[in-house]
């Protein structure tokens, strides 16, 4: 099975419910298991009547990946598990264990509670379905079986996220999940090792983008919160993704203490309070800096941001609020973000939108210059795109095609690539050829950046292959070995005794071949390795040349040949 065959179920020229279906070494692997935000019907969850129409899904799947706790990675999980029935492995990091079901529970309050859904799974599914997972820990090696083999990597990003190697037999596919190449201000930079995977399936949320600096877009956010707090105004920020909020945190409070600033910051309590918790647990997980001041004081302990309770928002004067949700489609969040004057809160009840509104992208993803840097690192042999827009891909699809001379491949969600890959085949070779190889070259050690020829016999035993010399190969088949020699007759004009002309002809051969050795054999032949010349008296007194030599000499025979037929032209 040499193919290696991708279909992405989401996230194929599509943002948004990530969800892959890998083939390798005759294993079935699903990569991320992702709720779509946008939509509120059945496309909400990948098709998983695409692995199998009806019926139990487990015995087609050898294992669940999970990159990250971001929902339109994980938020299908538990539909998955306890809804359509998969009870196989499944594996995370620890902290996107830790985290994954808040977010989880969260999202199925807001679903049924709010909006009524049903046919939605409940709290206690969630429960259950976590209960399955298997938690890994990163460059550490799990064996999902005897072959399949799997190794997660630091992808930034959010707390807990990674990529992840899938490897069987002497094929591998690294599928990054999110990821960003520059640290921020609480997590590092992903990395990998030069793994040199087959396939490397790479997000491109900001495949065309090479993104102004960070520092520029935080200044830009802090001038304006501070500006507004100056005017005496109330600044609500509502962060869509976890992970955000924590950074914009550490961005407020470190600012608040350079700038001495007094105006109270309020963080909305709840979930995300939950998930600061986590933060500060795997503390390993974020970047070195915070892993430095941690030893004096907590990062994630602020001195400036205080719990919000909403009995605050009458409190005269400015503030700032930052409260994790989602603005997706249908909320007032979105409307408000897109410029609606009046909304419609949960109790009818009509309000004025008085306030300003400004869109900022604080989200950690690679840009163009990160995916190229991760191929750099990796040095895949194919790339794959996804979670990105079809345009956008198709544009950094030929910059990749160009740069590194690789094929790179943007399905659509249910279409299939099939990659075909060079499988390595191993080869025992008998110790007798090593030996003789080695004494060619000196008994040097093989240099990786030279090719040496090693010439023998490739014999298949059972189901395995050996390189042997001809001898070994006869006598482990059990046949003689044959020779195959080519004869050719030249016709001379030389009067005189035959002994004289071959004295003759072998001068001319041992003037022409120098460092070879020349014999003048017993009656009237000459040797040359294994080329034989004989020469013969004819009934009308003219001399026969006979040339004869194995295949092995065939360019010493052919040289000699030539030169006798030329001779005296
Ligand atoms: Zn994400």
């Amino acid at each position: 099975m040499p193919d290696i065959k991708v279909t992405p179920l989401g996230a194929g020229q599509d943002v948004g419910r990530s969800c892959i279906l890998l083939s390798i070494g005759g294993k079935n692997i699903m990569l991320d298991c992702g709720m779509h935000m946008g939509y509120n019907d059945e496309r909400r969850f990948p098709d998983f009547t695409y692995i199998v129409p009806e019926g139990p899904v487990t015995s087609y799947l050898d294992c669940v990946i999970i990159s990250h706790f971001h929902l339109d990675h994980c938020g299908a999980l538990p539909f998955l598990t306890e809804m359509v029935g998969y009870n196989g492995p499944i594996y995370m990091t620890h902290p996107t264990k830790a985290i994954a079901p808040i977010l989880l529970e969260d999202m199925r309050k807001l679903m049924v509670e709010r909006k009524g859904e049903s046919n939605f799974f409940t709290s206690q599914m969630i429960k259950d379905c976590m209960k399955k997972v298997i938690a890994v820990t990163l460059h550490q090696t799990v064996m999902v079986d005897d072959e399949l083999e799997i190794k997660a990597y630091y992808a930034g990003h959010v707390l807990g996220a990674a990529m992840f190697r899938v490897r069987v037999g002497s094929q591998s596919v690294v599928y990054t999940g999110d990821y960003n190449m520059t640290p921020d201000r609480h997590l590092g930079a992903a990395w990998i090792d030069k793994c040199r995977p087959d396939l490397l399936i790479s997000e491109s949320t900001y495949a065309t983008t090479i993104r102004d600096s960070k520092r520029c877009r935080e200044r830009d956010f802090l001038k304006k919160v501070h500006e507004c707090v100056d005017r005496g105004g109330k600044v609500l920020i509502p962060v869509f993704a976890l992970g955000r909020a924590q950074e914009l945190c550490i961005l407020l409070e470190t600012y608040w203490e350079r700038m001495n600033l007094k105006v109270p910051i309020y963080f909305a309590v709840g979930l995300t309070e939950k998930a600061t918790n986590y933060y500060k647990m795997f503390i390993t997980w974020t970047n070195q800096k915070i892993r430095k001041t941690f030893v004096q004081r907590n990062m994630f302990d602020f001195k400036h941001i205080k719990p919000f309770d909403k009995s605050y928002i009458e409190n005269p004067g400015a503030m700032v609020v930052i409260m994790p949700g989602f603005c997706v489609v249908g909320t007032v969040g979105h409307k408000i973000l897109n410029g609606a004057k009046k909304v419609e809160l949960e109790n009818r009840q009509i309000v004025e939108v008085k306030m300003s509104v400004e869109y900022m992208s604080f989200s950690a993803h690679a840009d163009a210059k990160g995916i190229m840097q991760l191929i750099q690192y990796c040095e895949p042999r194919n790339v794959m795109l996804v979670h990105g827009e079809a345009a956008k891909m198709q544009f950094l699809k030929e910059k990749i095609k160009q740069e590194f001379g690789v094929e790179c491949y943007n399905p659509a969600n249910g279409e299939t690539c099939v990659i075909t890959t060079m499988p390595d085949i191993p080869v025992d070779v008998s110790l007798s050829l090593l030996k003789e190889e080695a004494a060619i070259h000196d008994r040097l050690p093989p240099d990786p950046k030279r090719q040496r020829l090693i010439h023998g016999v490739l014999v298949m035993k059972e189901n395995s292959m050996c390189l042997m010399d001809v001898d070994r190969a006869c006598s482990e088949a059990g046949v003689n070995r044959h020779q195959i020699r080519f004869t050719s007759t030249i016709t001379l004009d030389d009067p005189g005794p035959p002994s004289r002309t071959a004295e003759k002809l072998q001068q001319l051969i041992a003037g022409r071949l120098k460092d070879w050795s020349v014999q003048l054999t017993e009656g009237s032949s000459i040797s040359v390795e294994s080329v034989l010349i004989k020469v013969e008296t004819t009934e009308d007194d003219q001399k026969n040349v006979l040339v004869s030599w194995t295949n092995q000499d065939e360019e010493l025979g052919s040289y000699i040949l030539e030169l006798l037929q030329n001779m005296g032209r």
